[in-house]
């Protein structure tokens, strides 16, 4: 009887090495599959005509648009016409802005966080469908683009908003590093654009910051970034990037540990933006709804 235990032991792993392995086999055909033939969009669900590594269709990829019309010139919200009144700088500020101190310079994104834009992200971020950063980076190229004319140092760090190392493993990429370097292919001043993945970490996982008031997001931060290589950034012009800009509180977080390590001056590109203002106007049908103020940041 004692032997039978162990021939009963060393037999479980070899079944399950069969499982894996038929599992692998069957994973690596699919994926052969998918390649030869063209599947379905991922997006609209359309019969694919052309084979693509990225299984989008042309008709959802034109559909995603550039934000138009008016935003801030600080925090790129959709302003209504009533607000978008230029200052003396030319600069048009949301009412947000104008009473909170943002620790960054700017933030600019390409399109609106819904539609295929958002199924773009998901696909990339949720699915490993890792061909849909060569489009995204194209997008943010031209968020980036739009940030050119206010660089002012002869190279401008590039870096990307990191992961916690856990989910990073567990994604197997970072996909704003990604996007990063897929956009600095289009862009014409890419030898300007310095890209460092190395100088902010991410030290601990944050929560999901949904259902939060902005005070919970800021407290959900707190300590979530640090900079590892501070005597790189002291008195250089940054450039933060993401994938999505939602509440601003990651980019905003991002940016005063940059600018407490001594940056000079940090600019925000992500591929989207939520339209908060825009969505808030329309769902209360006023001209003007009391946002929660951010307390300004304190001086020095
Ligand atoms: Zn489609
Ligand atoms: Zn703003």
């Amino acid at each position: 009887m004692a032997v039978a235990g162990p021939s009963i032991v060393s037999r479980k792993p070899f079944s399950a090495a069969i499982g894996t392995s038929q599992a692998w086999i069957r994973g690596a055909a699919e994926s052969l599959f998918s390649v030869l033939f063209p599947s379905d969009c991922r997006i609209c669900a359309a019969p694919l005509l052309n084979i693509s590594r990225l299984p989008v269709c042309p008709d959802c990829l034109e559909k995603i648009q550039a934000i138009r019309g008016k935003v801030c010139s600080v925090c790129g919200d959709r302003v209504l016409s009533s607000y978008a009144i230029d200052d003396a700088s030319g600069l048009r500020i949301c009412p947000v802005c104008r009473r909170v101190e943002r620790p960054f310079d700017r933030a600019v994104a390409y399109g609106s966080y819904d539609g295929g834009l958002r199924e773009l992200i998901h696909l990339l971020k949720f699915n490993g469908v890792r061909p849909a950063a060569g489009v995204l980076g194209r997008m943010l190229a031209e968020s980036i683009a739009a940030l050119d004319a206010s660089f002012e140092q002869a190279t401008v760090l590039v870096i990307p908003v990191p992961l916690f190392k856990g989910k990073r493993h567990q994604r197997g990429f970072n996909q704003a590093e990604s996007i990063a370097r897929a956009a600095l292919k289009y862009l014409a001043q890419g030898g300007r654009l310095k890209p460092r993945a190395d100088i902010l970490l991410r030290t601990r996982d944050t929560h999901s910051q949904i259902g939060l008031t902005s005070h919970q997001r800021r407290e959900n931060m707190r300590g979530a970034f640090t900079v590892a290589r501070a005597t790189e950034v002291t008195g250089r012009e940054v450039l933060l990037v993401d994938d999505v800009y939602t509440t601003g509180t990651t980019a905003s977080e991002c940016a005063r540990v940059l600018r407490r390590a001594g940056a000079a001056k940090v600019w925000v590109a992500t591929v989207a933006r939520t339209m908060k203002l825009a969505s808030k106007y329309a769902d209360a049908g006023m001209d003007e709804v009391e946002f929660e103020a951010e307390p300004a940041r304190a001086a020095g």
